[in-house]
């Protein structure tokens, strides 16, 4: 019998503050009223929904005004989520989406649920399922996930430059 030891389990985790500052705040407080807004670049008047940091990943500028972007919005992509993790919370298969909110210029990714992974496809219509309105924080998990609406599926052209 050895005594090497081969295996330890041991908890681990980061404390951290974030602070959002003013390109991002707007886009947190929308969030506690139940509403998506991001920011328009002022140079080439690309909506970025949420806005990352604040500043325009093609032209490197801050992003200037807000815009609320609509509920709604049309899967582009999406991944089928089929290996079991640690932790997991999801039942597998799942599907992981980047989702083009009605408005925005710039997918973000979410997860779809009430609907069969196999189901799922470019073009979906997908509408968001928020939390109990006493759950939410200035955070996109006020969302728990999107739904298909049953809408018919967006063209592939009005998408096409997402992918
Ligand atoms: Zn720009």
């Amino acid at each position: 019998m050895s005594d090497d030891v081969l295996r330890i389990r041991t908890p681990i985790g980061i404390k951290y503050q974030y602070s959002a500052g003013p390109r991002v705040s707007s886009h947190l407080h929308g969030l506690m009223d139940g509403r998506f807004v991001g920011k328009r670049c002022p140079t080439c008047h690309l909506v970025y929904m949420p806005p990352r940091n604040g500043t325009c990943a093609k032209c490197g500028c801050l992003l200037g005004e807000d815009v609320e972007v609509g509920q709604r919005g049309t899967i582009t992509t999406f991944c089928i989520v089929n290996v079991p993790f640690l932790g997991q919370t999801i039942k597998i298969p799942y599907v992981a989406a980047t989702i083009l909110l009605d408005g925005a210029d710039m997918g973000m990714s979410h997860l779809i649920q009430e609907v069969e992974a196999a189901d799922v496809r470019m073009g979906m219509r997908v509408e968001p399922v928020w939390r109990p309105r006493d759950e939410w924080q200035p955070s996109m998990e006020n969302v728990l996930y999107f739904r298909p609406t049953g809408e018919p599926d967006a063209a592939f052209e009005s998408y096409a430059g997402q992918l």
